[in-house]
């Protein structure tokens, strides 16, 4: 995981070179990299979805020396409007490898992923990548591990002469790769001379990051005695699994230097599904913790990360079995759906081939055909044994455009094509707009709609004509208020009758709408509780002043009567959805809209001109940095303004400024622009 252009797909790439998995290494920029597998990220030389590929690798040194290992490979894409994609690579990872680029440092993107595997809490390494550039600064890298996301890094290898040869710090021990841009074999000679006082030195420090998490390394520290590299290697292992210290290695991916160091230290460092405490679920009730380990002789229990369709297999979903075994053809328990399912042929994936296979044990990451209503994030189990998984959260979206189909006949195959994309990607979102009928996609950002609509035609041949893009706006409440509603309709034979009152107010940021029911005395019969909610849950995605989504709300139904005959969960959703217009209309709206964290990096000369944009779009800088003689401006500003301004920013600063965007939250629209919106529609 990464920030974009870091290196991750050819660090992935020589991982499969040095594992025998592909005979000549595939390169990025020349659009043959075999884990960018879709032809968009071909052609566009990113990675969009996270490819799964599984390898293997005997270290040739250390802890786990001539044991063979399996190693399942996740190439998460950088760029944020993937973020999914990173979300639930990291859900389903036991570990992960943070590449730097050693020219870049931690960048922007890099703090955003950083955090994610802190909330998931994925043991990390890092490697920091590209020594050979010119400019390479790994001292500079170190340190902004520690300032800028607060790690305790320690090097086990530095750098000489632009990673030609890399010195081993817990061996002792020089590595020289032997052809300079081949660099495929390397062979082991004793420090140099001049290098012996930086590597006393790194190692020193080693000791002492080691003697903090591992008593033998600290008895041995205290004592001043020098401590074994099996000791240290030890201490750094549990260091890691406890995160608690940050193994920092590097290389050069593109030169092929430090990859075979890299895959040793994946087996020595990160941990086996065997080193994780078990995972943690529900059972069928949404109550009992029900725990399941890593072992064949547990209950099934797996979870399906993603889909994608495959022309000739139909859906392919990824699992990851956390307990038990899978076999092709087994009938399993969809458990959040409450229905069963047949697994069909089961695959191992090697970058763009497939070995099959008849089981997956514990702890292994598969692709199975056959499953035709899993979905992301859904729980696989044994139909005796249930189980429910932590589902996986799909980002709020934060932009959108209207899309047409080009031809009208065209409308059928467009819903269908679009039913497929949504399956594979649930962080793009679809609705109709209450006054055109147009389809609204919604998405993270210009290039996932982007990449969203050119899939449209090349895998399933519809032209769209797409509209300009829109800030994806959010409706709230600004009051508290109070609507009654009552529902009584009598035609010929049984009416129907429901009536609630509500009182509506605004609720958390980030929470959406919650629904309390506060009635007592049975006004209200339980069984009808959930079509009132259901009402109003409709209702507020429908959005109730401009069509926008209204989130962020607290509902109470405080109050209501029903009849004993006419009375039925569609009518009190009726009831419900109208009490809640009613009241939220009561209440006025009050517009939220995406922001952005904005990132610039400009020659020190252009920083005025940037602010002085900045500004000029309702941005507010939070800060100006200095980092290797350029300015770092960093700001926070309103999506809506922000459209465009990658090529406007190559305008102000002559093609020498870069800027990362990444959305940082929802923010209330000043009124006047928001009334503007408002009546817009
Ligand atoms: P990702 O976006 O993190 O997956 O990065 P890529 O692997 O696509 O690499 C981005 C660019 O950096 C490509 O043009 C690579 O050829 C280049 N690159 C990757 N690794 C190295 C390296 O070790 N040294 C140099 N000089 N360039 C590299």
């Amino acid at each position: 995981m990464a920030h974009i252009d870091a290196g991750k797909t050819t660090c992935a790439e020589r991982v499969l070179f040095f594992t025998g998995r592909v005979r000549t290494p595939g390169e990025v920029h020349e659009g043959t990299a075999k884990l960018d597998h879709l032809p968009e990220e071909q052609r566009r030389g990113i990675t969009i979805t996270a490819a799964a590929t599984t390898v293997s690798w005997t270290p040739g040194q250390g802890l786990f020396e001539g044991v063979p290992h399996r190693i399942q490979i996740i190439d998460t894409p950088g760029h944020i409007d993937f973020t999914i994609e990173v979300e639930r690579s990291l859900r389903v990872l036991d570990g992960a490898v943070f590449v730097l680029d050693a020219g870049s440092g931690v960048e922007c993107q890099s703090e955003t992923v950083w955090r994610q595997a802190e909330r998931h809490r994925v043991p990390r390494i890092a490697f920091i990548n590209k020594t050979d550039k010119p400019g390479a600064d790994v001292d500079m890298c170190v340190r902004e591990l520690r300032e800028r996301l607060g790690a305790n890094p320690v090097q086990v290898l530095l750098p000489v002469d632009g990673g030609r040869v890399l010195l081993d710090v817990v061996r002792r021990v020089s590595i020289v790769f032997d052809r300079d841009d081949e660099g495929r074999t390397f062979r082991t000679e004793p420090i140099p001379e001049g290098e012996r006082e930086r590597v006393d030195q790194a190692r020193a420090r080693l000791i002492e990051a080691c003697s903090e998490v591992d008593e033998q390394v600290l008895a041995g520290f205290c004592a001043g005695r020098d401590v074994a590299s099996v000791d240290l290697e030890r201490a750094l292992r549990k260091g890691t699994l406890q995160g608690r210290l940050l193994v920092v290695l590097c290389g050069s991916a593109l030169k092929n230097r430090g990859i075979q160091q890299l895959l040793d230290a994946v087996v020595a460092y990160l941990p086996s599904p065997e080193d994780l405490p078990p995972v943690e679920g529900t059972g069928q009730d949404g109550v009992e913790v029900v725990l399941r380990r890593p072992r064949d002789d547990e209950p099934l229990s797996a979870l399906a990360f993603k889909t994608v369709s495959d022309k000739s297999a139909g859906f392919v979903t990824f699992l990851r079995v956390y307990s038990g075994i899978l076999e092709a053809g087994q009938q399993v328990w969809v458990a959040p759906r409450g229905s069963r399912e047949r697994v069909g042929r089961m695959f191992l994936l090697h970058a763009d081939e497939r070995e099959e296979i008849d089981v997956a044990h514990a702890g292994v990451i598969v692709a199975v055909t056959g499953l035709r209503k899993v979905r992301t994030g859904d729980t696989l189990c044994h139909p005796e044994h249930p189980v429910v998984l932590e589902r996986i959260d799909a980002p709020e979206p934060v932009i959108e455009v209207a899309i047409e189909p080009r031809a009208s006949r065209d409308r059928e195959r467009l819903a269908e094509a679009m039913s497929k994309v949504l399956v594979e990607d649930p962080s793009i979102r679809v609705s109709t707009h209450q006054d055109t009928g147009q389809m609204i996609l919604a998405g993270m950002g210009q290039l996932h709609l982007e990449i969203a609509v050119s899939r449209l035609l090349s895998e399933h041949k519809v032209e769209v004509t797409v509209g300009k893009p829109q800030v994806a706006y959010r409706e709230t409440l600004g009051r508290h208020a109070r609507a009654e509603y009552r529902h009584v309709r009598q035609s010929g034979g049984s009416g129907q009758f429901a009536c609630v009152t509500l009182s509506v107010g605004p609720g958390e940021r980030g929470k959406g709408v919650t629904f309390v029911d506060e009635t007592t005395g049975g006004v209200v019969p339980r069984e009808f509780v959930p079509g009132v909610e259901k009402g109003v849950r409709g209702a507020a995605a429908r959005g109730v002043f401009a069509g926008y989504p209204v989130v962020d709300v607290e509902v109470r139904l405080e109050d209501g009567a029903f009849h004993s005959k006419d009375s039925s969960v569609q009518a009190f959703e009726i009831a419900g959805s109208l009490a809640f217009q009613r009241a939220a209309r009561e209440a006025g709206a009050v517009l939220l809209e995406p922001m952005t964290l904005v990132e610039v990096t400009v020659p020190e000369e252009f920083t005025g001109a940037v602010v002085g944009d900045l500004s000029s779009r309702r941005g507010v800088v939070r800060g100006i940095a200095t980092r290797s003689a350029a300015a770092v401006v960093t700001a926070r500003a309103p999506l809506s303004s922000m459209f465009d301004w990658v090529s406007r920013l190559r305008g102000i600063s002559s093609g020498r400024g870069t800027a990362v965007l990444k959305i940082d939250g929802h923010d209330l629209v000043p009124e006047a622009l928001a009334r503007s919106i408002l009546e817009r529609g």
